[in-house]
């Protein structure tokens, strides 16, 4: 009889408890990834997923275990594998948000009718869903609240053990199909794409470079973190979220490591706080999806679901190609298209310009940022993509649209982002490169011709935000 270590994120070898468990059990222990094709993830994070499965294999493998990567419908081989390797238990870390749900749902069932034990671990969260809930016994709805009450609730904070030993038990047993011991094909032909590769060119994934990155940050970044995080030229803020995403690195394990670090007063809390309060809203999002599963696809204020969205494929794909018109917001999309991640700070304008100046549905963003993002992630997308449409939890109010160009002075001063990510634009002043087309004498001067090397804004600002206005106006008075 074998245990089943079911792993879906969580692609590391250290603080892994569902591992740590089995490992701790008798009999042969067998690490698996399930590979739907139909459950499939983004192109990003697939890319992503390919390159750290194999670094998780290899690694395992220096540990003296293995990783099977199992191909197919996942009920059919999770259900096959149970009954041929004779699995009497399955652990697992649970996961919020869609494919994930969905298929520790049917885990579930096949457990059941094999009267097999299914064991979920909380391990990606700091406290579990359960334990934080406001007076009235319900979730929270606002973040600060959320986070003084995860705060006062510190001390359950438990933390992981982070060695998990020798893994030769992984190996005891092996698949019938060789095949598990490699990619999947459609992995590989991905990782193999020329524009994969490119990505790619930017990162490495896995547990050692997250590390490495945390402690590069925490020396150079996080004492300045509260102050540089919005401007996105300064690269101030960690570059973790991927490796976050992907539990290359864990936050329970980041948030001890801190605590350490500012116990023996390496880093001032002033500074470490911060920054651990924006990982808290990485838990607030895990948190609010699990207890509103519906608002991966419907507006948690139900009022909204009557938003008149627009159908305009030419001015969507325009914001996909970073062809807006809008210089802070093309320079975003480009950056995503070319390194499949963006600033926070320019997440919020390119939404904003999508739902609230272009009339477009947050799940047409959404789904583009799934598409693309290394770090697309169920539960940040979709509280993301909410609070911004202004439909959300907590969300900003459907009145305050980002002016971008107002924006893009405030943190993009002297035009250096925008200059990286639309170099058409680079010999304009600093004055003129927010919003060229108040600048027509300028860009003639520098040879440029907007209509021609850049495109003249899609929309008018003032006139679309005044549209937004009245929109949102009307679903008020209707509600
Ligand atoms: P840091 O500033 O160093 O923050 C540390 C960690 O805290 C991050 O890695 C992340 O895990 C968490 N975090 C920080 N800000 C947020 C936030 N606003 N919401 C939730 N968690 C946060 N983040 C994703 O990980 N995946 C997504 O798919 C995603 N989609 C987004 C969509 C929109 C429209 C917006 C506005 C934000 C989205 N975010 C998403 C949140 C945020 O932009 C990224 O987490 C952040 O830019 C990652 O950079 P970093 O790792 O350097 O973050």
């Amino acid at each position: 009889a074998a245990t089943l270590v079911w792993l879906q994120r969580e692609f590391r070898l250290s603080a892994l408890p569902a591992l740590q468990a089995a490992l701790d059990s008798a009999g042969g222990v067998i690490v698996a990834y399930f590979h739907d094709p139909k459950q499939q993830v983004g192109e990003a994070n697939s890319l992503w997923l390919a390159h750290s499965l194999v670094l998780l294999q290899k690694n395992m493998r220096a540990k003296g275990g293995d990783l099977w990567v199992v191909d197919g419908d996942f009920a059919t081989q999770f259900s096959k594998l149970l009954s041929d390797y004779k699995v009497r238990q399955v652990m697992y870390s649970f996961q919020v948000g869609t494919p994930f749900m969905q298929m520790q749902q049917q885990a579930l069932a096949i457990c059941q009718q094999y009267k097999v034990a299914l064991t979920p671990f909380y391990s990606e969260f700091l406290l579990e869903p359960q334990a934080i809930s406001n007076q009235q016994n319900k979730p929270y709805l606002v973040f600060t609240p959320f986070y003084k009450a995860l705060m006062a609730k510190q001390q359950y904070i438990e933390p992981l053990q982070e060695d998990i030993g020798c893994l030769t038990r992984c190996a005891q047993i092996q698949p019938t199909d060789q095949a598990w011991l490699d990619l999947p094909a459609d992995l590989q032909a991905l990782a193999r794409e020329p524009w994969a590769k490119k990505m790619m060119s930017h990162w490495q994934v896995g547990e050692q470079a997250a590390w490495q990155k945390l402690d590069e940050f925490i020396k150079q970044g996080i004492d300045s973190y509260d102050y540089d995080r919005d401007f996105p030229s300064l690269n101030a803020t960690s570059g973790l979220s991927q490796y976050l995403h992907f539990g290359e690195i864990n936050p329970r394990v980041i948030y001890y490591y801190l605590q350490a670090l500012m116990a023996e007063n390496l880093v001032k809390a002033e500074q470490a706080m911060p920054w651990i309060r924006q990982l808290v809203w990485k838990e607030f999002a895990r948190h609010l999806l699990v207890h509103f599963p519906q608002t991966e696809t419907e507006p948690f204020q139900s009022k909204y679901k009557t938003m008149a969205w627009q159908e305009d494929l030419p001015n969507y794909q325009a914001w996909q190609k970073g062809l807006t018109g809008i210089p802070i917001v093309d320079a975003g999309m480009r950056e995503l298209w070319e390194t499949g991640t963006m600033h926070n700070r320019v997440r919020m304008l390119v939404a904003s310009f999508l739902t609230k100046n272009l009339n477009q549905s947050w799940l047409k963003g959404k789904a583009w940022f799934d598409n693309t993002l290394f770090d697309a992630d169920p539960a940040n997308n979709v509280m993301g993509w909410q609070w911004v449409a202004g439909c959300g939890v907590d969300a900003s109010p459907y009145y305050r649209l980002f002016n971008p160009v107002t924006q893009s002075v405030k943190f993009d001063d002297d035009g250096e982002y925008i200059r990286t990510w639309v170099p058409e634009l680079k010999l304009l002043s600093s004055k003129a490169i927010h919003a060229p087309w108040e600048y027509l004498a300028e860009c003639k001067l520098k040879g440029i011709e907007l209509g021609t090397d850049y495109p003249y804004p899609l929309v008018d600002l003032k006139q679309s935000r005044t549209e937004h206005l009245e929109r949102v106006a009307a679903i008020k008075a209707a509600s």
